[in-house]
C-alpha cells in the first residue's frame, strides 16, 4: 500500500458522537444547547450531510406518541407486546413521553408532518392495537434541515473518518476512541469524557437475496461497527438473536411499504391476491407468517394494490416513489410494473441486528447508558425496542443531554497509550502484506456463510458449522488479508465487524434455548416458547477476551399488561373464512 502518514493526530473534546445519521446528529446538537462552551465532535465514516439510514429522506415517523391519539402507557404496552414481553419498559416510556417534544422540535427544524383539514396531526394506524404513524410531506428535506441546526450550534464535524475501537481507562471508565480517515488512512485519537455511540444497525450481515454486497436493506455503511465496538470495549448487548428480518420488494430490496400503502387500502396478499395477516406492522410474528406463505405454495408474497382508484395510488406514488426512494420509481418503470395492474412481489430481507426495527442492540437503560460507565448508545444500535427514527432522534436528544452532564462532572480519562499502539498495528497490519485475500472476498465468504447457517428457521447443527467456518475465516483475515489503498482498509475493517457481528449471533442464538419473537429466533430444536426459564434478556458480552452470554430479568413492568392482551401479537394468521 502507498504512504500512510505514521502520524497519530489527537483531538480532546467533552463529548465524542460517533456516527453522524440520525440519532448522532440530535444528540450533537441537544448536548451543544445544553452546554454551548462544551467541545462536541460529531465523527462520521461518511459525510454528514448525506448519511446514513435517512440520507435521501423519510416517508413518516413509524412510532409517534401525540397526544389525543395515542399516550405513553398505550404505546408502551404495544411495544412490550410486540415483543413478546421482553421489554425494560422504562426507555421505551421515556422515549414515549419525550417524543412528542422532539417532533415539534422538528418541525421548528422545518421538517412538515401531516395535519388535517382542522390542522391536527393527521396520524394514521398501522399496529396492531395503537395508532402512531405520521407522514412527513416533505421528508426528503430531513437531512438538510438537520445539518443547518448542526452548523448554527457549531458543532465540530469529522467527516470521513471511521471509528474502530473504544478506549477505555484502568478504572473501566470510557476514555474516548480511535478512528482512522477513510481517504487518507490517517489516524485520529480521541479523547473524550463521554461517547455517545450511533453507528446504527449491522446491516451488512446477511447477504441480500440479489447477492449484491451492498444491495443492503439497511444503510450499507453500517457494517456492525458500532456493535463490535461496544462488544471490544466490554459493554454489555442484549438480544442479539433477535434478529432483523423484513419484507421488502424482491430484487430492489427495499421497504415495500405497507406503512404508507396501508392507510390508503393497501395491504400484503398472497398469490390468490388474499390478504393472510390481520396486521402489516412488523413483528416477528408477523414475519413467520409471511415465512409460512412463501413456503406454502401460496407464495410469492405480493404488496396488493391493484384494487384502489387510480387518484388513491397516485397519492401513494407521489410518496413511495419521491421522499425515502426516488430509485423505486424507476425500478418499477424498469420492470415494466403498474400497481394500478399488478400486485408487486415481496420477499424476505437479510438478516441484521437493529432495535430501530427489531430489538437487538447494545444494552441501555431510560438515559441511554450502556455498562460502561460514560459510554452511551443510541438508534438502531441501542436496545429500545422498535423505535425507529423518533426512537433514534429523541434517545439520541435523551443521550446528548444526559452526557452533557456526566461531562460537567468528570476529566478526561486516562488510556493506556498501548492500547492506541497495538489497535494500529491491528489496523494496519493488512497494509503490511505484500498479497493476499482482499477485504471484499472476506466478507463476501462470511456473509454467504451467515445465509447458509444463520438465516432462520435456525438450526443447533448449522449453527455449530457457523462456528467453524467463521473461525477459519478469522484465521484468513487475521493472517491472509491485504488492503492496497486507504478504501480497501475500510473494507478491511469492515469485514472485521461483521465477523465479530456474525460470531455473536451465533453465540446469542445458541444460548437461548427457546423460540420467540416468531421468525427472529425460531429454533427447529427448541420450537415452543418457555417462558418459565426465558422470559429475560440475553445480555453478550467479552469477559477475559472471550465471548459469554448470561440473563439478565426484564426489570418489573411499570405499564402492566393484562393476561389476555399479552398474545395479541401471536394471533396473526387471518382465520379461514365460512
Ligand atoms: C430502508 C429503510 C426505511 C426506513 N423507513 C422508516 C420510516 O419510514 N419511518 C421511520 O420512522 N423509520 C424508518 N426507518 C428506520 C430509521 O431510518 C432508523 O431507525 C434510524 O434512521 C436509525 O438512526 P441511527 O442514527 O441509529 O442510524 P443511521 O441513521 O443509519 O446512522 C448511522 C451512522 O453511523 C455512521 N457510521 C457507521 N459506522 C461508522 C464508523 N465506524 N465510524 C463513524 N461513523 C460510522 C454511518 O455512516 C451512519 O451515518 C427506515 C430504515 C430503513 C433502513
Amino acid at each position: 500500500m502507498g504512504d500512510i502518514p505514521d502520524r497519530v493526530s489527537q483531538v480532546d473534546c467533552d463529548i465524542l458522537v460517533i456516527g453522524g445519521g440520525t440519532a448522532g446528529p440530535m444528540a450533537a446538537y441537544k448536548a451543544k444547547v445544553k452546554n454551548p462552551k462544551a467541545r462536541v465532535v460529531l465523527l462520521e465514516k461518511a459525510n454528514v450531510k448525506r448519511s446514513g439510514a435517512i440520507s435521501m429522506g423519510m416517508d413518516g415517523l413509524n412510532n409517534a406518541v401525540i397526544p389525543g391519539h395515542a399516550t405513553p402507557e398505550q404505546y408502551t404496552k404495544e411495544i412490550t407486546i410486540a415483543n413478546d414481553g421482553i421489554c425494560d419498559q422504562a426507555p421505551v416510556y421515556k422515549y414515549a413521553e419525550r417524543c412528542f417534544e422532539i417532533i415539534q422540535e422538528l418541525d421548528k427544524f422545518g421538517i412538515r408532518f401531516l395535519k388535517d383539514e382542522k390542522g391536527d396531526f393527521d396520524v394514521k394506524k398501522v399496529h396492531h392495537i395503537g395508532t402512531y404513524v405520521l407522514p412527513m410531506p416533505n421528508g426528503d428535506t430531513v437531512k438538510k434541515a438537520l445539518y443547518r441546526q448542526l452548523r448554527r450550534a457549531q458543532i465540530l464535524i469529522s467527516n470521513r473518518y471511521m471509528a474502530t475501537r473504544l478506549l477505555t481507562g484502568r478504572d473501566g471508565r470510557i476514555a474516548g476512541a480511535v478512528a482512522v480517515n477513510t481517504r487518507t488512512s490517517e489516524f485520529l485519537v480521541l479523547r473524550a469524557k463521554a461517547v455517545i455511540l450511533c453507528l446504527g444497525a449491522a446491516g451488512r450481515l446477511g447477504l441480500p437475496t440479489s447477492g449484491y454486497m451492498f444491495g443492503t436493506y439497511e444503510n450499507a455503511a453500517n457494517s456492525g461497527d458500532g456493535y463490535a465496538m461496544a462488544y471490544h470495549a466490554g459493554a454489555g448487548l442484549a438480544n442479539l438473536e433477535c434478529f432483523q428480518i423484513n419484507p421488502l420488494i424482491k430484487d430492489y430490496n427495499g421497504p415495500s411499504c405497507a406503512y404508507v400503502a396501508g392507510p390508503f387500502g393497501g395491504y400484503t396478499a398472497n398469490n390468490e391476491g388474499m390478504r393472510f395477516i390481520e396486521c402489516d406492522y412488523w413483528s416477528g410474528q408477523m414475519m413467520l407468517e409471511f415465512y409460512n406463505e412463501l413456503l406454502s405454495g401460496k407464495g410469492p408474497v405480493f404488496l396488493k394494490l391493484d384494487h384502489l382508484a387510480n387518484e388513491t395510488i397516485g397519492e401513494i406514488e407521489s410518496i413511495l416513489h419521491r421522499v425515502e426512494r426516488p430509485t423505486r420509481g424507476r425500478f418499477h418503470e424498469g420492470r415494466g410494473t403498474d400497481y394500478r395492474h399488478r400486485m408487486i412481489e415481496m420477499h424476505i430481507s437479510e438478516i441484521g441486528f437493529c432495535s430501530g426495527h427489531s430489538a437487538s442492540g447494545v444494552f441501555v437503560d431510560e438515559f441511554a447508558r450502556t455498562t460502561v460507565p460514560g459510554l452511551y448508545a443510541a438508534g438502531d444500535m441501542a436496545n429500545v425496542p422498535h423505535n425507529y427514527m423518533l426512537g433514534a432522534f429523541t434517545n439520541g436528544a435523551i443521550a446528548g443531554e444526559h452526557a452533557i452532564d456526566y461531562a460537567a462532572e468528570t476529566d478526561l480519562g486516562e488510556f493506556d497509550p498501548e492500547d492506541v499502539a497495538a489497535e494500529c498495528r491491528r489496523v494496519l497490519a493488512p497494509t503490511l502484506r505484500e498479497d493476499g485475500i482482499p477485504p471484499n472476498q472476506i466478507e463476501y465468504k462470511t456473509r454467504r456463510f451467515v445465509n447458509d447457517y444463520l438465516q432462520p428457521p435456525k438450526v443447533t447443527r448449522k449453527y455449530e458449522l457457523a462456528t467453524d467456518r467463521f473461525a477459519e475465516i478469522r484465521d484468513d483475515l487475521e493472517h491472509g488479508m491485504v488492503a492496497r489503498d486507504p478504501h480497501e482498509l475500510m473494507r478491511s475493517l469492515e469485514a472485521a465487524s461483521i465477523l465479530d457481528c456474525a460470531d455473536m449471533a451465533v453465540c446469542a442464538s445458541l444460548f437461548r434455548t427457546e423460540s420467540r419473537w416468531g421468525l427472529y429466533h425460531y429454533r427447529t430444536d427448541f420450537p415452543e416458547r418457555d417462558n418459565d426459564n426465558w422470559l429475560c434478556h440475553t445480555i453478550l458480552s467479552k469477559r477475559d477476551g472471550a465471548m459469554v452470554c448470561e440473563t439478565r430479568p426484564v426489570a418489573p413492568y411499570i405499564v402492566p399488561i393484562a393476561d389476555d392482551e399479552r398474545d395479541a401479537y401471536d394471533r396473526q394468521r387471518i382465520g379461514r373464512r365460512a
